[in-house]
């Protein structure tokens, strides 16, 4: 398996003579509940160990915690952001906490994902809210790790000194100006609605993954005027027009 480039060392040629406008394409795309389905045991097993973390280390009973969770989750995208900001808790050592356990055995996606990520074309870079060490364990369990130029995660949403993590519009444009590419060239693929807000509103493309376990998600039908395309598997990237 070919290293992964770390984020520090990225550098992309410039367009190739009569090369294509999908080869061009940079994809970003979400990890839980995009290339693979968290509903099943993994989202329990998260969310689980997060209110057993808020409880002990805040001293909460349980319904306290999972409503503070949840409520952190949709106020700024992450629990551990709200952690960090309002208890000064580190939300590495968090996430790190939360998301220490063996996903073998626990990742299902959809059937022939390597297959058709080969078949994508384009750059791809995972854009994820969750820990680095996770995110890596399940697109190895997946076997797609190798697809990947780049594991933009939580690790590296911090912005003076805060978190910023997805939807942040601020830390969206970070990711660009690393990458050194104009945001039109560039398309989100995530199934949180707000993510896909975001990359829009600084010009990026955006196809919703439908994912009915997400919440929120139950409320939209059809599309949004920030979404481009909606679809209900990653290999159904592979059917659009412009490829
Ligand atoms: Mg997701």
């Amino acid at each position: 398996m070919p290293p992964l480039r770390k984020p520090t060392a990225l550098h992309y040629p410039r367009r190739r003579a009569g090369s294509s406008a999908a080869h061009d394409t940079i994809w970003l795309f979400d990890l839980d509940n995009t290339l693979h389905d968290c509903s099943r045991h993994i989202f329990q097993r998260i969310d689980s160990n997060m209110s057993d973390l808020i409880m002990d280390w805040l001293d909460l009973d349980r319904s306290e915690a999972d409503a503070l969770r949840l409520d952190y989750w949709k106020r700024y995208g992450a629990t551990a952001a709200g952690l960090e900001l309002h208890h000064g808790i580190a939300a590495a050592d968090f996430i790190e906490a939360a998301h220490d356990f063996d996903v073998r055995g626990l990742v299902h996606a959809e059937r022939g994902l390597a297959r058709k990520l080969a078949r994508l074309p384009g750059r791809k870079i995972l854009l994820t809210n969750a820990p680095q060490g996770y995110a890596r364990a399940v697109l190895r369990v997946l076997g797609i790790l190798h697809y990947f130029e780049m594991l933009w995660s939580i690790d590296h949403m911090h912005l003076q000194g805060r978190l910023r993590c997805k939807p942040s519009v601020a830390m969206m444009r970070q990711l660009l100006a690393r990458l050194r590419v104009p945001a039109h060239r560039v398309v989100l693929v995530d199934d949180t609605f707000s993510n896909l807000r975001s990359a829009k509103a600084i010009g990026m493309g955006t196809v919703l993954c439908h994912h009915p376990g997400t919440p929120h998600n139950a409320r939209h039908h059809g599309r949004s005027p920030y979404m481009d395309r909606r679809v209900n598997s990653v290999g159904q990237l592979l059917t659009a027009r412009h490829l």
